[in-house]
Protein backbone atom coordinates (compact mmCIF):
# COMPACT_ATOMS: atom_id res chain seq x y z
CA UNK A 1 0.00 0.00 0.00
CA UNK A 2 1.40 3.34 -1.11
CA UNK A 3 2.02 5.44 2.29
CA UNK A 4 2.05 9.02 0.71
CA UNK A 5 0.14 11.48 2.92
CA UNK A 6 -1.26 14.57 2.14
CA UNK A 7 0.54 17.88 3.17
CA UNK A 8 0.53 18.72 7.17
CA UNK A 9 -3.03 20.44 7.78
CA UNK A 10 -1.96 21.53 10.97
CA UNK A 11 0.85 22.59 13.26
CA UNK A 12 3.13 19.46 14.20
CA UNK A 13 1.64 19.79 17.64
CA UNK A 14 -1.49 19.33 16.71
CA UNK A 15 -1.22 16.63 13.62
CA UNK A 16 0.75 14.85 16.74
CA UNK A 17 -2.19 14.65 18.97
CA UNK A 18 -4.75 14.23 16.42
CA UNK A 19 -3.39 10.83 15.01
CA UNK A 20 -5.94 8.39 14.26
CA UNK A 21 -8.94 10.85 15.03
CA UNK A 22 -11.42 10.35 12.08
CA UNK A 23 -9.60 6.82 11.30
CA UNK A 24 -13.04 5.80 10.76
CA UNK A 25 -16.02 7.46 9.31
CA UNK A 26 -18.47 4.80 10.23
CA UNK A 27 -18.26 4.79 13.84
CA UNK A 28 -16.18 8.28 14.42
CA UNK A 29 -13.59 6.55 16.68
CA UNK A 30 -11.60 8.96 18.22
CA UNK A 31 -8.70 5.96 19.26
CA UNK A 32 -7.31 4.25 16.80
CA UNK A 33 -9.31 0.77 16.52
CA UNK A 34 -6.53 -2.32 16.67
CA UNK A 35 -7.35 -4.20 13.79
CA UNK A 36 -5.96 -7.78 14.95
CA UNK A 37 -7.08 -9.60 11.58
CA UNK A 38 -4.21 -11.13 10.11
CA UNK A 39 -6.25 -11.55 6.92
CA UNK A 40 -8.99 -9.87 4.90
CA UNK A 41 -11.97 -10.76 2.98
CA UNK A 42 -11.73 -10.20 -1.05
CA UNK A 43 -14.57 -8.62 -2.16
CA UNK A 44 -14.33 -10.48 -5.54
CA UNK A 45 -11.94 -12.79 -7.88
CA UNK A 46 -8.93 -9.75 -8.16
CA UNK A 47 -10.48 -7.18 -5.65
CA UNK A 48 -8.78 -6.17 -2.53
CA UNK A 49 -10.30 -3.55 -0.32
CA UNK A 50 -6.29 -2.20 0.03
CA UNK A 51 -5.94 -4.98 2.64
CA UNK A 52 -5.15 -8.45 2.05
CA UNK A 53 -2.48 -9.95 4.71
CA UNK A 54 -1.10 -8.11 7.71
CA UNK A 55 2.52 -8.83 6.83
CA UNK A 56 1.39 -6.30 3.42
CA UNK A 57 -0.69 -3.77 5.18
CA UNK A 58 -2.96 -3.57 8.24
CA UNK A 59 -5.19 -0.72 9.29
CA UNK A 60 -3.94 0.45 12.35
CA UNK A 61 0.18 -0.01 11.10
CA UNK A 62 -0.81 2.09 8.05
CA UNK A 63 -2.25 4.98 10.47
CA UNK A 64 1.38 4.95 12.46
CA UNK A 65 3.06 4.90 9.22
CA UNK A 66 1.46 7.90 7.65
CA UNK A 67 1.65 9.54 11.17
CA UNK A 68 5.52 8.83 10.86
CA UNK A 69 6.13 10.13 6.97
CA UNK A 70 4.29 13.23 7.84
CA UNK A 71 6.12 13.71 11.17
CA UNK A 72 9.89 13.51 9.10
CA UNK A 73 8.39 15.08 6.05
CA UNK A 74 9.41 11.94 4.19
CA UNK A 75 7.11 10.19 1.02
CA UNK A 76 6.76 6.63 2.68
CA UNK A 77 7.23 5.16 6.23
CA UNK A 78 7.40 2.07 8.16
CA UNK A 79 6.88 1.01 11.08
CA UNK A 80 9.22 -2.26 12.22
CA UNK A 81 9.22 -4.84 15.14
CA UNK A 82 12.52 -2.60 16.36
CA UNK A 83 14.97 -0.46 15.69
CA UNK A 84 17.79 -2.97 14.65
CA UNK A 85 15.19 -5.02 12.10
CA UNK A 86 14.64 -0.95 10.79
CA UNK A 87 18.64 -0.69 10.16
CA UNK A 88 18.69 -3.93 8.60
CA UNK A 89 15.33 -2.92 6.25
CA UNK A 90 17.21 -0.83 5.36
CA UNK A 91 20.41 -2.76 4.33
CA UNK A 92 18.67 -4.93 2.27
CA UNK A 93 17.97 -2.31 -0.13
CA UNK A 94 21.58 -2.78 -1.18
CA UNK A 95 23.75 -5.22 -3.41
CA UNK A 96 26.17 -7.77 -1.90
CA UNK A 97 29.82 -6.11 -1.65
CA UNK A 98 28.56 -2.52 -0.75
CA UNK A 99 31.23 -0.53 0.59
CA UNK A 100 29.82 1.78 3.31
CA UNK A 101 31.29 4.62 5.45
CA UNK A 102 30.03 5.07 8.92
CA UNK A 103 30.33 7.62 11.97
CA UNK A 104 32.26 5.93 14.22
CA UNK A 105 30.52 6.85 17.25
CA UNK A 106 27.69 5.19 16.83
CA UNK A 107 25.14 2.81 18.83
CA UNK A 108 26.73 -0.37 20.13
CA UNK A 109 24.06 -2.72 18.42
CA UNK A 110 24.01 -1.01 14.67
CA UNK A 111 28.46 -1.41 15.43
CA UNK A 112 27.59 -5.07 15.88
CA UNK A 113 25.47 -5.82 13.00
CA UNK A 114 28.28 -4.01 10.62
CA UNK A 115 30.64 -5.79 11.63
CA UNK A 116 28.59 -9.22 11.40
CA UNK A 117 27.86 -8.65 7.90
CA UNK A 118 31.58 -7.16 7.41
CA UNK A 119 32.95 -10.85 8.69
CA UNK A 120 30.73 -12.72 6.85
CA UNK A 121 31.54 -10.78 3.88
CA UNK A 122 28.35 -9.50 2.21
CA UNK A 123 29.71 -5.40 2.98
CA UNK A 124 32.66 -3.72 3.23
CA UNK A 125 32.35 -1.06 6.20
CA UNK A 126 34.65 2.33 6.72
CA UNK A 127 34.67 4.26 9.88
CA UNK A 128 34.60 8.38 9.69
CA UNK A 129 34.75 11.02 12.61
CA UNK A 130 35.24 14.52 10.97
CA UNK A 131 33.47 15.75 7.70
CA UNK A 132 37.34 15.72 6.21
CA UNK A 133 37.40 12.14 7.08
CA UNK A 134 34.35 11.62 5.33
CA UNK A 135 35.20 13.44 2.43
CA UNK A 136 38.46 11.33 2.27
CA UNK A 137 36.27 8.32 2.72
CA UNK A 138 34.29 9.06 -0.41
CA UNK A 139 37.10 9.32 -2.63
CA UNK A 140 36.11 5.22 -3.07
CA UNK A 141 33.01 3.77 -4.18
CA UNK A 142 30.46 4.00 -1.78
CA UNK A 143 26.69 3.44 -1.86
CA UNK A 144 25.86 5.00 1.36
CA UNK A 145 26.50 6.83 4.40
CA UNK A 146 24.95 6.09 7.42
CA UNK A 147 25.36 8.67 10.47
CA UNK A 148 23.76 9.51 14.07
CA UNK A 149 23.63 13.12 15.02
CA UNK A 150 24.89 13.75 17.74
CA UNK A 151 26.90 10.96 18.23
CA UNK A 152 26.44 8.29 20.74
CA UNK A 153 27.61 8.60 23.32
CA UNK A 154 29.90 11.62 22.82
CA UNK A 155 27.31 14.27 21.89
CA UNK A 156 28.90 15.27 18.79
CA UNK A 157 26.65 16.88 16.16
CA UNK A 158 27.44 15.95 12.93
CA UNK A 159 26.64 18.78 9.51
CA UNK A 160 23.61 16.70 7.95
CA UNK A 161 23.35 18.89 5.16
CA UNK A 162 27.02 19.02 4.43
CA UNK A 163 27.16 15.32 4.89
CA UNK A 164 23.95 15.17 1.85
CA UNK A 165 26.17 17.76 -0.41
CA UNK A 166 28.73 15.47 0.09
CA UNK A 167 27.30 12.39 -0.53
CA UNK A 168 25.27 13.23 -3.34
CA UNK A 169 28.33 14.74 -5.26
CA UNK A 170 29.69 10.97 -5.11
CA UNK A 171 26.56 9.30 -6.12
CA UNK A 172 26.07 7.98 -2.43
CA UNK A 173 22.89 7.58 -0.12
CA UNK A 174 22.99 9.14 3.29
CA UNK A 175 21.34 7.29 5.73
CA UNK A 176 20.57 9.06 9.35
CA UNK A 177 19.96 7.39 12.70
CA UNK A 178 17.27 10.41 13.85
CA UNK A 179 16.86 8.23 17.27
CA UNK A 180 18.44 11.11 19.84
CA UNK A 181 17.37 14.13 18.26
CA UNK A 182 13.50 13.41 17.07
CA UNK A 183 12.04 14.72 13.91
CA UNK A 184 10.67 17.54 16.46
CA UNK A 185 14.64 18.78 16.94
CA UNK A 186 15.94 17.79 13.78
CA UNK A 187 14.19 16.95 10.24
CA UNK A 188 16.85 14.67 8.19
CA UNK A 189 15.36 14.54 5.17
CA UNK A 190 14.65 18.27 5.02
CA UNK A 191 18.14 18.40 5.16
CA UNK A 192 19.08 16.37 2.32
CA UNK A 193 19.25 13.20 3.34
CA UNK A 194 17.24 10.02 1.63
CA UNK A 195 16.33 7.66 4.62
CA UNK A 196 15.76 8.35 8.49
CA UNK A 197 15.97 5.74 10.79
CA UNK A 198 14.53 4.94 14.44
CA UNK A 199 15.01 3.16 17.51
CA UNK A 200 10.94 3.73 18.36
CA UNK A 201 11.73 2.28 21.04
CA UNK A 202 13.16 5.40 22.21
CA UNK A 203 11.61 8.64 22.63
CA UNK A 204 8.56 8.16 19.82
CA UNK A 205 7.21 5.58 21.82
CA UNK A 206 8.16 7.59 25.14
CA UNK A 207 7.27 5.25 27.80
CA UNK A 208 9.68 2.08 27.62
CA UNK A 209 6.95 -0.38 27.25
CA UNK A 210 7.26 -0.77 23.63
CA UNK A 211 9.99 -2.18 20.72
CA UNK A 212 9.60 -0.60 17.55
CA UNK A 213 11.29 0.82 14.80
CA UNK A 214 10.50 2.68 12.24
CA UNK A 215 11.75 3.74 8.53
CA UNK A 216 10.97 6.85 6.39
CA UNK A 217 12.24 7.69 2.85
CA UNK A 218 12.35 10.93 0.95
CA UNK A 219 11.40 9.52 -2.04
CA UNK A 220 9.11 7.08 -3.73
CA UNK A 221 11.14 5.13 -5.36
CA UNK A 222 12.82 4.42 -2.28
CA UNK A 223 9.87 3.58 -0.26
CA UNK A 224 8.41 1.53 -3.20
CA UNK A 225 11.85 -0.68 -2.97
CA UNK A 226 11.33 -1.17 1.33
CA UNK A 227 8.06 -1.68 1.07
CA UNK A 228 8.97 -5.11 -1.26
CA UNK A 229 11.73 -5.62 1.01
CA UNK A 230 9.10 -5.02 3.96
CA UNK A 231 6.89 -7.54 3.14
CA UNK A 232 9.31 -10.03 1.82
CA UNK A 233 11.19 -10.46 5.07
CA UNK A 234 8.80 -9.67 7.70
CA UNK A 235 10.00 -7.84 10.35
CA UNK A 236 6.54 -5.48 10.53
CA UNK A 237 5.28 -3.87 13.63
CA UNK A 238 2.53 -5.85 15.12
CA UNK A 239 -1.34 -4.27 15.48
CA UNK A 240 -1.26 -4.01 19.42
CA UNK A 241 2.26 -2.37 19.26
CA UNK A 242 1.25 0.12 16.48
CA UNK A 243 -1.26 1.39 18.94
CA UNK A 244 0.75 1.79 21.39
CA UNK A 245 3.56 3.64 19.08
CA UNK A 246 0.51 6.41 17.97
CA UNK A 247 -0.14 6.64 21.84
CA UNK A 248 2.99 7.35 22.72
CA UNK A 249 3.41 9.65 19.87
CA UNK A 250 0.45 11.62 20.66
CA UNK A 251 2.49 13.58 23.32
CA UNK A 252 5.68 13.65 21.40
CA UNK A 253 5.91 17.14 21.42
CA UNK A 254 5.03 17.68 24.96
CA UNK A 255 7.59 15.69 26.08
CA UNK A 256 10.74 16.50 23.80
CA UNK A 257 10.02 19.59 25.12
CA UNK A 258 9.55 18.75 28.79
CA UNK A 259 12.82 16.73 28.77
CA UNK A 260 14.77 19.22 27.15
CA UNK A 261 14.21 22.08 29.60
CA UNK A 262 15.00 19.49 32.28
CA UNK A 263 17.93 18.32 30.64
CA UNK A 264 19.37 22.08 30.19
CA UNK A 265 18.67 22.60 33.74
CA UNK A 266 20.74 19.62 35.08
CA UNK A 267 23.53 20.73 32.46
CA UNK A 268 23.81 24.20 33.63
CA UNK A 269 24.51 22.40 37.26
CA UNK A 270 26.99 19.87 35.92
CA UNK A 271 28.84 21.98 34.22
CA UNK A 272 29.48 23.97 37.46
CA UNK A 273 29.75 20.64 39.94
CA UNK A 274 33.54 19.90 40.90
CA UNK A 275 32.85 16.56 41.10
CA UNK A 276 32.38 16.02 37.60
CA UNK A 277 35.27 15.86 35.30
CA UNK A 278 33.43 16.41 31.66
CA UNK A 279 29.95 17.25 30.16
CA UNK A 280 28.65 16.45 26.94
CA UNK A 281 25.68 17.93 25.76
CA UNK A 282 25.06 19.10 22.09
CA UNK A 283 22.51 22.14 23.31
CA UNK A 284 19.60 20.71 22.42
CA UNK A 285 17.87 17.60 23.55
CA UNK A 286 17.80 15.28 26.25
CA UNK A 287 20.30 12.88 25.96
CA UNK A 288 23.32 13.93 28.53
CA UNK A 289 27.06 12.43 28.47
CA UNK A 290 29.27 12.88 31.85
CA UNK A 291 32.48 11.79 33.13
CA UNK A 292 33.51 11.08 36.70
CA UNK A 293 36.85 11.78 38.19
CA UNK A 294 37.35 8.18 37.86
CA UNK A 295 36.32 4.66 36.38
CA UNK A 296 36.38 3.42 40.22
CA UNK A 297 33.61 5.68 41.32
CA UNK A 298 31.15 4.19 38.88
CA UNK A 299 29.91 1.34 40.95
CA UNK A 300 29.37 3.46 43.89
CA UNK A 301 28.08 6.54 42.03
CA UNK A 302 25.74 4.29 40.17
CA UNK A 303 23.83 2.72 43.31
CA UNK A 304 23.63 5.67 45.60
CA UNK A 305 21.01 7.03 42.30
CA UNK A 306 17.68 6.83 43.91
CA UNK A 307 16.11 8.78 41.25
CA UNK A 308 17.59 7.78 38.10
CA UNK A 309 17.04 3.78 36.97
CA UNK A 310 20.37 2.65 36.12
CA UNK A 311 18.73 0.73 32.98
CA UNK A 312 19.94 0.09 29.21
CA UNK A 313 17.39 2.49 26.86
CA UNK A 314 17.13 5.99 26.45
CA UNK A 315 13.95 8.80 25.76
CA UNK A 316 11.33 7.38 27.85
CA UNK A 317 9.32 9.63 30.70
CA UNK A 318 11.95 8.19 33.11
CA UNK A 319 15.12 9.46 33.41
CA UNK A 320 17.79 6.69 32.63
CA UNK A 321 21.36 6.28 33.31
CA UNK A 322 23.29 3.92 31.24
CA UNK A 323 26.98 2.88 31.10
CA UNK A 324 27.85 2.10 27.91
CA UNK A 325 31.11 0.35 28.84
CA UNK A 326 29.02 -2.66 29.87
CA UNK A 327 25.84 -2.07 28.15
CA UNK A 328 25.11 -0.12 25.10
CA UNK A 329 28.91 -0.01 23.39
CA UNK A 330 30.22 -3.54 25.09
CA UNK A 331 30.13 -4.80 21.55
CA UNK A 332 33.10 -1.97 20.28
CA UNK A 333 36.39 -3.39 21.27
CA UNK A 334 37.77 -1.87 24.61
CA UNK A 335 41.03 -0.20 22.81
CA UNK A 336 38.66 1.39 19.60
CA UNK A 337 36.07 2.62 21.94
CA UNK A 338 38.73 4.33 24.27
CA UNK A 339 40.71 5.57 21.10
CA UNK A 340 37.55 8.03 19.90
CA UNK A 341 36.79 9.08 24.34
CA UNK A 342 34.33 6.64 24.99
CA UNK A 343 36.34 5.25 28.15
CA UNK A 344 35.34 3.96 31.37
CA UNK A 345 34.68 7.14 33.36
CA UNK A 346 31.43 7.95 31.10
CA UNK A 347 28.61 7.69 32.29
CA UNK A 348 25.13 8.28 29.73
CA UNK A 349 21.75 10.03 31.15
CA UNK A 350 18.67 10.43 29.30
CA UNK A 351 16.40 12.79 30.92
CA UNK A 352 12.89 12.29 31.88
CA UNK A 353 9.72 14.72 32.51
CA UNK A 354 10.76 14.39 36.02
CA UNK A 355 10.72 17.97 37.86
CA UNK A 356 14.39 19.04 37.51
CA UNK A 357 14.63 20.03 40.69
CA UNK A 358 14.70 16.32 41.74
CA UNK A 359 17.32 15.08 39.05
CA UNK A 360 19.52 17.31 40.44
CA UNK A 361 19.35 16.40 43.82
CA UNK A 362 19.76 12.84 43.02
CA UNK A 363 22.74 13.49 41.11
CA UNK A 364 24.50 16.19 44.06
CA UNK A 365 23.74 13.01 46.83
CA UNK A 366 25.06 10.32 44.56
CA UNK A 367 28.44 12.32 43.89
CA UNK A 368 28.45 13.32 47.82
CA UNK A 369 28.13 9.65 48.67
CA UNK A 370 30.55 8.81 46.12
CA UNK A 371 33.27 11.57 47.82
CA UNK A 372 32.34 10.38 51.39
CA UNK A 373 33.81 7.16 50.78
CA UNK A 374 36.96 8.30 48.78
C1 LIG B 1 18.34 1.55 20.71
C2 LIG B 1 18.92 2.07 19.46
C3 LIG B 1 18.88 1.32 18.29
C4 LIG B 1 18.31 -0.07 18.24
O1 LIG B 1 16.92 -0.05 18.47
P1 LIG B 1 16.09 -1.24 19.15
O2 LIG B 1 14.71 -0.70 19.18
O3 LIG B 1 16.69 -1.47 20.51
O4 LIG B 1 16.26 -2.43 18.28
C5 LIG B 1 19.40 1.89 17.13
N1 LIG B 1 19.93 3.14 17.14
C6 LIG B 1 19.98 3.89 18.26
C7 LIG B 1 20.56 5.25 18.22
C8 LIG B 1 19.48 3.38 19.46
O5 LIG B 1 19.55 4.12 20.56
Amino acid sequence: MRKIIEEPQWQEATNLAQIGNRSDDQTGTVSTPIYLSTTFAHPALGKSTGYDYTRTANPTRDVVEQALAQLEHGRYGFATSSGMSAIQLVFELFPSGSRFLVSRDLYGGSYRYFDALAQKGYAQFTYFNTLSELEKGLAAKTTAVFLETPTNPLMNELDIAETARLAKEHGALLIVDNTFLTPILQKPLTLGADIVVHSATKFLGGHNDLLAGAVITASDELGEKLAFALNTTGAVLSPFDSWLLIRGLKTLALRVSQQEKNAQKLVHYLKKEALIKEVFYPERGSMVSLKLQSAEQVPHFLSSLKLFTFAESLGGVESLVTYPTTQTHADIPKDLRESYGLTEDLLRLSIGIEAAEDLIEDIQQALKRVTERD
